[in-house]
């Protein structure tokens, strides 16, 4: 498959699954817009090597998705926005009683709202063009709930249920809109996650990764960025052009459950 002359815009793609989704993009030949919060050498150098490895234009832009203005100036500096992965997104794990309400703020806005800013801002682009997809990737927490990620939980939701709405505004066009709900993958993010859930639950981290982080994984493996990358591929082909408003799981099972 060729998405020659596409252009891809990947939020919260300096690392992890956007990364990877960033680069298996330009392998298919897309143009890509690489995005973070922060304006490092690192960044750029990032956006440099796709460029050269797979001969495309690569760009790194800075934009906080956490700010609406943000979100939108994004796209608008962008150019063009044929294919839009909402990917940005963060973690906290803490019991509701005692969630840090600027984590709640946070979580909301960069997993959830930064969305629906972006998909606001690219759908004239891609209306224009008389093609787009748009793919957020939501997580198995967009369709179940654990203890201890209320917002997270809340933001993944939300992103599956405006996902729809997208799809149904736009189901007469050559557009889609759908949301991918990986079970875990190994990233920085999950990274992150594995001393906190060892003390939620005050055991070890070896136990947490078994028992709590991939225990409702019924195949015990992580799932890999590659595996992700490849959906989003999946959902730009003609292939998925019927494709619209709905989940694709990549859980190892979990959601069977
Ligand atoms: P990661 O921490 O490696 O990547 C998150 C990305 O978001 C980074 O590039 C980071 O710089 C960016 N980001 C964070 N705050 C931002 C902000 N304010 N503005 C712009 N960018 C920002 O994590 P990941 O695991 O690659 O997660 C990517 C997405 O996949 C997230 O939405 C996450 O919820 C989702 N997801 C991850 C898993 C998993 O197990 N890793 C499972 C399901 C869904």
């Amino acid at each position: 498959m060729s998405l020659k002359e596409k252009t891809a815009v990947v939020t919260g793609s300096n690392s992890g699954i956007g990364l990877g989704i960033a680069r298996e993009l330009a392998a298919a030949g897309a143009n890509v817009v690489l995005n973070s919060f922060t304006d490092n050498d690192e960044d750029h150098a990032l956006a440099k090597e796709i460029a050269a490895e797979f001969g495309v234009t690569a760009r790194y832009i800075k934009a906080d998705m956490s700010k609406a203005d943000e979100c939108r100036a994004l796209i608008e500096q962008a150019g063009a926005c044929d294919i839009l992965v909402n990917n940005a997104g963060i973690q906290h794990v803490a019991a509701i009683d005692e969630f840090p309400v600027e984590k709640w703020d946070a979580i909301i806005a960069i997993n959830m709202s930064s969305a629906f800013h972006t998909t606001a801002a690219a759908l004239p682009m891609m209306r224009k063009a008389g093609w787009g997809r748009v793919v957020n990737i939501a997580s198995a927490h967009g369709l179940r709930a654990s203890p201890f990620k209320s917002a997270y939980i809340t933001a993944k939701h939300g992103v599956v249920g405006m996902t729809k709405v997208v799809a149904l505004e736009t189901a007469r066009e050559a557009i889609t809109a759908n949301a991918i709900c990986p079970g875990y993958v190994l990233t920085p993010l999950v990274e992150k996650q594995i001393p906190n859930t060892a003390k939620e639950y005050g055991i070890s981290e070896d136990e947490a990764i078994e028992k709590v982080i991939l225990l409702k994984q019924p195949s015990k493996e992580f799932v890999t960025v590659e595996q992700v990358a490849g959906i989003v591929t999946f959902l730009c082909s003609d292939a998925a052009a019927q494709i619209t408003g709905t989940t694709i799981s990549a859980d190892g099972g979990w959601t069977s459950q």
